[in-house]
């Protein structure tokens, strides 16, 4: 039997075909000299790789060097690995004459059913379309051939507003991991790469999110039993004081390859038939791994590599420093200062504000997509180069210009005042856009419709949205003191 090379992100049991398979780990330093990645996320990374060379034992080669190719030319013999889960990486394998190259694994839906489904289908590919074709394909929440409740989506009310005058959900945290001896090398040892030059962004802190399958799947177990309830109903909120909200975290588990996305889909299909859990909540969550991840995954691989694009809406502009290094007491608006400050400490906000406050500041302002792809991938403990292509070129930079979001999302204050309990605490006023309390959500959505009306989508959203910009009688002001703003923190 070939030996099995594993990469960092391949780390469960599912990426073995037998238990006793023989394995080889290998920690390349190089990665970490390359990109300032949060010191947290290089921590998680490497625990994990760790963790797994120990629960191998001598089933597993385990080699620390500076390359992938250093590593590889220790290792006599024929090598197998599974699909990588990154362009440069697959081209890196397939360069290799003695490593055969398998069908990926860690995604629920395959690259040949995706192309399958997506394959002369005009326009865009369509996320909804995409989801039912996998609940089906799969047999995932289905009574006979229909949707259990009747509806592919429960009603967009089951989203609930921000309950008001609640600072935190009354629901139980996820458990925080252990650290052991292993945790306390690697943090040694970033220490140490630290003081030799190798940059982090972020600060450190404890190991929040599972390095192993076993610590995996226990999230996944306290989630579906003490949270995936709350889920639904919270999912678009955000609270200054709950960053965590009733979110299962797993986000890491799953791109580590740590836990198989169909156990996580089956677990919660399950909370809903036998014990009851709301379906709004259940399939919330299921469209997120079963739905989403996989389309993220599959349109990385099924969309041409251009998919950036990076001058189709007007304006390119460089990522600044402040928001690069995550420099939150720089900003004075509190919904983007926040969110800052939580990436700065844990390296993870929840997808609500990833999009609605990271990503709508950067599009707003033009900001480079590829160099807004590389700030997610690196600044995320979860952030891996697939995921964070197609979300940051697609919904949140509006790169590819449609081939995977209908439209982008575009919003200014209201929106935010609306999903959170930031605008109350803040010293601008969400609906003001001139002047010193003029918001700066709400200006830049203004000026971002003004400098961009003949390249967006002609429908119906935002036709509206043109509507309302037409009737503003204030517009060019506004565009004037966006640009006067500049690249300066709000
Ligand atoms: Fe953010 Fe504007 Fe609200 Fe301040 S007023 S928290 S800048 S949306």
């Amino acid at each position: 039997m070939s030996r099995r090379w594993l990469f960092a992100d391949q780390l469960g049991p599912h990426f073995l075909d037998e238990r006793r398979q023989p394995v080889l780990l290998i920690e390349s330093k190089a990665v970490f000299r390359r990109r300032a990645f949060h010191r947290q996320k290089a921590h998680l990374l490497l625990s994990a790789l760790r963790h797994r060379a120990a629960e191998l034992g001598d089933q597993a080669i385990f080699l620390r060097t500076e390359t992938y190719g250093e590593a590889l030319r220790r290792v006599p013999g024929p090598l197998e690995v599974c699909h990588p889960t990154s362009r440069s990486a697959l081209r890196f394998v397939r360069g290799l004459d003695r490593v055969a190259v398998l069908p990926p694994r860690g995604f629920v839906t395959t690259i040949d059913d995706f192309a399958e489904w997506a394959d002369g289908r005009r326009g865009a590919l369509r996320f909804d379309a995409f989801y039912r074709f996998a609940r089906q394909r799969h047999r995932v929440l289905l009574d006979g051939d229909e949707p259990v409740g009747g509806r592919w989506s429960p009603d967009p009310g089951n989203r609930g507003p921000r309950p008001k005058g609640v600072r935190r959900l009354d629901v139980p945290p996820p458990p925080v991991p252990t650290e052991d001896d292993i945790d306390a090398e690697v943090r040694a040892d970033l220490d140490r790469w630290e003081r030799e030059g190798v940059r982090f962004v972020g600060r450190d802190g404890p190991r929040r999110f599972p390095a192993t399958a076993a610590e995996a799947k226990a999230r996944l177990r306290h989630f579906l039993r003490h949270r995936l309830a709350h889920f639904g109903p919270y999912e678009g909120v955000m609270l200054a004081a709950d960053p965590w909200l009733a979110h299962s975290l797993l986000s890491t588990s799953l791109n580590l390859g740590l836990l198989d996305p169909m156990e996580a889909v089956r677990g919660a299909e399950q909370a809903y038939r036998r014990q009851g859990a709301p379906l709004s909540s259940v399939e919330g969550f299921i469209r997120r791994i079963l739905g989403w991840r996989d389309f993220v995954w599959n349109l990385y691989w099924y969309v041409e590599p251009d998919h950036l694009g990076g001058d189709r809406l007007a304006v390119r502009r460089p990522v600044p420093d402040w928001f690069r290094d995550l420099d939150a007491d720089a900003v004075r608006a509190r919904c983007l200062s926040d969110v800052l400050a939580e990436v700065r400490d844990h390296g993870w906000v929840h997808h609500v504000a990833r999009l609605m406050v990271l990503g709508n500041y950067g599009r707003q302002r033009g900001w480079r997509p590829a160099e807004m792809v590389d700030f997610f991938h690196r600044s995320f403990v979860d952030g891996f180069v697939w995921a964070m292509t197609v979300n940051v070129a697609g919904p949140s930079q509006y790169a590819d210009l449609g081939r995977t979001a209908t439209t982008p999302y575009a919003a200014g204050g209201s929106p935010i005042d609306r999903a959170s309990d930031y605008c109350g605490g803040c010293r601008y006023d969400p609906g003001q856009r001139l002047g010193g309390n003029g918001c700066p959500y709400t200006a830049g959505h203004v000026a971002f419709l003004a400098r961009n009306r003949d390249r967006l989508p002609p429908d119906a959203r935002t036709a509206r949205q043109l509507a309302q910009l037409d009737r503003l009688p204030d517009v060019d002001e506004v565009v004037a003191q966006e640009e006067r703003r500049g690249a300066d923190p709000p």
